[in-house]
């Protein structure tokens, strides 16, 4: 895996820098001020887009601030330039989510996945303007969705890792009835300066027990342990080389003014006197797939990719993680081109040991 492809697999739009939330660990600089994506700036990305999705799958991840809060009419006219073949995202707090935008994601073939931190007392970060508590509020657009049988995903942030809280949160997510479910342990960045270092076995014990819970009753696709399984069977196959893509994905970021930012969409809306505005480009000016051909040209994306290469000769975790995320590296360490971070050590190394160690606590005695 070396440098950056040419074409990615999906792209994030930012309809709206608006969020009707105000989450105690967001990382968005400007979700209180409702800067709308012109509909020009959708039409140039779709231009780029339409051709790589008749060539493969390809995904436009509707992210925000909330994206929801820019309105069905704006988002449809956002929509409407991308062709059939494009499947859609929505990332949401689902707050906002009614039988209207029940039938809106039916009409756009639009796939949601909810933000929700697990069991009520689990969200007091989660709180509205005012800062109330959202709970309420996104339980009730979760019960539309199951009201009109539309399948989601669910993302849910853990602050403290400990024990006994991974089976809380499974037990919770089988009931709420998502089919796909990630895991972030809350990662520093942004405008978010909390700490988010743990203590080792407590990280390790929670993904072990996660692992566990899943076993228990693999009705949900969990994706982190999906991930480090795949990995692990790939090791032993003797395959897993052939896991990391050749090249990375450039993942572009396209914010509501049409700047580009690539590899990760936290970056997005900050500036830098090192790096800039981190942009690469912006398609009101430039085709999307002329930006990405030379998006490593950019300089903080050739700093990164030396820390690619860093983390290839230095970590015996290369071959799960691929080097990791550019904002972690940014936030964390000050520039790209460092190696390991907190948030590595939280969602790669002690979610591969958390692995391992549930294999090694579950093996027959004969083996
Ligand atoms: S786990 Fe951390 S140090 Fe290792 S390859 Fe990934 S980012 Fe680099």
């Amino acid at each position: 895996m070396r440098g950056l492809a040419a074409v990615p697999s999906y792209v994030v739009m930012q309809p709206t820098t608006l969020c009707n939330l105000d989450c105690a660990y967001c990382y968005l600089p400007f979700r209180a001020a409702d800067r709308r994506m012109p509909v020009p700036v959708a039409e140039a990305v779709a231009a780029s887009v339409n051709p790589w999705a008749v060539a493969g799958r390809f995904s436009v991840v509707w992210h925000g601030g909330e994206p929801l809060a820019a309105g069905r009419e704006h988002l449809a006219a956002l929509i409407a330039p991308f062709g059939p073949e494009v499947e859609h995202h929505v990332q949401t707090n689902a707050t906002l989510i009614d039988d209207a935008w029940c039938a809106f994601f039916v009409e756009h073939g639009v796939r949601v996945s909810v933000s929700v931190d697990g069991p009520r007392e689990r969200n007091g970060d989660r709180v509205t303007r005012g800062g109330g508590p959202a709970y309420d509020r996104i339980l009730r657009g979760v019960a539309a969705l199951r009201r009109h049988g539309l399948p989601f995903s669910a993302l849910a942030v853990v602050g403290r890792p400990e024990p006994g809280q991974a089976t809380e949160l499974y037990d919770y997510f089988l009931g709420l009835g998502c089919d796909v479910l990630g895991v972030n342990i809350e990662e520093t960045e942004g405008v978010n300066l909390r700490d988010n270092s743990h203590d080792a076995r407590l990280v390790t014990a929670f993904w072990a027990e996660l692992v566990a819970a899943w076993r228990r009753e693999p009705r949900i696709h969990l994706r982190e342990v999906e991930w480090s399984l795949r990995y692990a069977a790939a090791v032993l196959d003797g395959t897993a080389d052939d896991l990391l893509p050749r090249r990375l994905d450039p993942i572009p970021t396209v914010g509501h003014d049409g700047s580009v930012t690539v590899l990760s969409p936290e970056l997005a809306g900050f500036t830098d006197v090192r790096y800039g505005d981190f942009s690469s480009g912006n398609v009101l000016t430039t085709p999307l797939a002329e930006i990405l051909a030379h998006a490593d040209r950019t300089p903080w994306v050739g700093e990164f990719l030396a820390g690619v290469e860093a983390c290839r000769s230095s970590c015996p975790y290369f071959g799960f993680c691929g080097g990791g995320h550019a904002a972690n590296r940014y936030f964390e360490l000050g520039r790209f081109d460092g190696t390991q971070t907190a948030h590595c050590r939280n969602s790669k190394i002690h979610l591969l040991e958390g692995v391992l160690e549930h294999a090694r606590d579950h093996q027959s005695p004969a083996a």
